[in-house]
């Protein structure tokens, strides 16, 4: 039932509204505050309107509550204000704007902003979920002013447009991006209009830049069920636009009878899959890519069927190329390709004979994302058999079980090789040289395959009877 009222909590708000009637400004709580409130969520980023000159206003209650942290984007005419909570952590967020009028200027892509009534700004708004606004002035605090009828899209869970949907996503297509966004990230549809115009306009994804485009992707990434939103850009036709190497996936057959037939599919059932357990966004997106090099790596052999061989490896080479284009954080690459490349290496480990070596190995190559790459693996059995996933689970918990007894032995996790570096220059007469490196792997490998304990006499004793034949067959 649509509600004319609302009980706004925030005593912060009521303050904010009698500072507006002080100056004679209409202001407003809009956008994901009052969606989020009337879902019955809590919510700390608030977006208000002021009807006039929203940097201005945002000054003078940066002014009433003392604060010299008011940030301004002149460009955009707002301004946001970061409180803290008691514990003095990051807590509410004002953002504040003026009601406007806004239409893109095709030719350079810049938005006309001119000064709007209220009405003017809800419709230039990207959903009608969110341009319901509730007024902060005292005589009518509370009042909420919807003339898109959000409150019903709200209760119908649907997302429409404010406008005809082909002149909101011609507005700003950044909008196609951010209903896959929120139908994913509230488990809402999209009204079919409000699709086709999202599908026939999908290229003009093109314009838009590659910041604002990778922030809704990774907002999608994050919700509950991700696929929800993969699905809608692949039906749409919009992820061949925003993320080509994903789209190349489907229509890709797998040879495992564990697999769903399509790898796209089963891409996206591992990323459901591995986000039921994490919200870490990153381990979310080695899962998307884990298996990116399908496509290119299929081959047919005989008697066998398709194979993808080294698309672990290839995978990861693709990792940071994806990255820089999608203007993603780099720090994270490194993780993301170990988890690519290392994703098989469980599996293997299932399949085959369970060795302490292998075991070994494995630790030491994933180091301290161990425990991420046990749940990517585990993440990645899928199959329309449960019978068969419930196997292959039950042999995967007990290769789980071999490793936590080798790593509680010897944290290979952590591990260093028992002769340092200064040891080995000490004893082979060397200086700080490629050649330490060299014997320092060649004792690790040694303890990885069995051959030495892993204890620093028998490593030096190790080291003292290869240092001849290494170096001496060092170029
Ligand atoms: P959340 O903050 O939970 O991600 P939100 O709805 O608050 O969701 P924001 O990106 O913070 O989303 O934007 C705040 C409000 O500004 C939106 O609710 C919407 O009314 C409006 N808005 C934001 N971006 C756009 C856009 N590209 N086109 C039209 N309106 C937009
Ligand atoms: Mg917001």
């Amino acid at each position: 039932m649509a509600v004319q009222q609302i009980d706004i909590k925030e005593p912060l708000l009521k303050r904010i509204g009698s500072l507006a009637d002080e100056g004679g400004i209409r202001t407003f709580v809009v956008g994901g505050y009052v969606r989020d409130l009337l879902l019955g969520k809590t919510v700390t980023d608030i977006d208000i309107v002021a009807v006039g000159n929203g940097m201005e206003f945002g000054k003078s209650v940066a002014r009433m509550m003392g604060r010299s942290n008011l940030v301004l984007f002149e460009n955009f005419g707002t301004a946001m204000l970061q409180l803290e909570d008691e514990a003095g952590m990051p807590g509410l967020k004002l953002e504040f704007v003026g009601a406007r009028k806004e239409s893109y200027n095709k030719s350079s892509r810049k938005p006309l902003v001119e000064v709007g009534t209220l009405e003017d700004d809800l419709a230039r708004r990207d959903f009608t979920v969110n341009a319901i606004a509730v007024s902060l002035n005292a005589a009518d605090f509370g009042t909420v002013i919807d003339p898109f009828h959000g409150q019903g899209a709200l209760e119908e869970r649907v997302l429409r447009t404010p406008l005809d949907p082909g002149v909101t996503f011609d507005d700003d297509p950044l909008r196609i991006m951010r209903a896959f966004r929120f139908a994913s990230q509230l488990d809402f549809v999209i009204a079919p209009s409000v699709f086709q115009a999202a599908q026939s306009m999908g290229e003009r994804l093109k314009i838009v830049s590659q910041e604002r485009i990778s922030d809704e992707f990774l907002k999608i990434l994050s919700s509950p069920k991700p696929s929800v939103g993969l699905k809608l850009m692949f039906d749409a036709g919009v992820i061949k636009v925003v993320f080509p190497e994903v789209a190349l996936l489907a229509g890709v057959d797998q040879r495992r009878d564990y697999h769903h037939k399509d790898v796209f599919l089963h891409t996206l059932k591992v990323l459901d899959n591995i986000s039921e357990g994490t919200t870490n966004v990153w381990l979310r997106m080695a899962a998307l890519l884990h298996d990116i090099a399908k496509p290119k790596t299929k081959a047919f052999k005989e008697g066998i069927g398709w194979t993808f061989h080294g698309h672990e490896e290839l995978g990861a080479r693709m990792v940071k190329p994806i990255f820089r284009r999608m203007k993603l954080p780099l720090e994270h690459v490194g993780y993301v390709e170990k988890l690519v490349r290392l994703h098989l290496r469980p599996m293997a480990l299932v399949d085959g004979e369970v060795t302490d070596s292998a075991v070994r190995r494995l630790l030491f190559d994933a180091g301290e994302d161990i425990d991420d790459l046990m749940t990517l693996c585990r993440s990645d059995i899928t199959s329309k058999n449960p019978r068969l996933v419930e196997q292959v689970r039950t042999n995967y918990d007990l290769v789980v079980q071999k490793m936590q007894e080798v790593e509680e032995k010897d944290h290979w996790r952590t591990w260093q090789p028992p002769v340092k570096g200064e040891e080995i220059m000490a004893v082979c007469g060397l200086q700080p040289s490629k050649m330490v490196g060299i014997l320092k792997s060649a004792i690790t490998e040694a303890i990885l395959d069995g051959v030495i304990p892993n204890e620093h006499d028998a490593a030096l004793e190790y080291l003292l009877s290869v240092k001849e034949d290494v170096m001496g067959g060092a170029p």
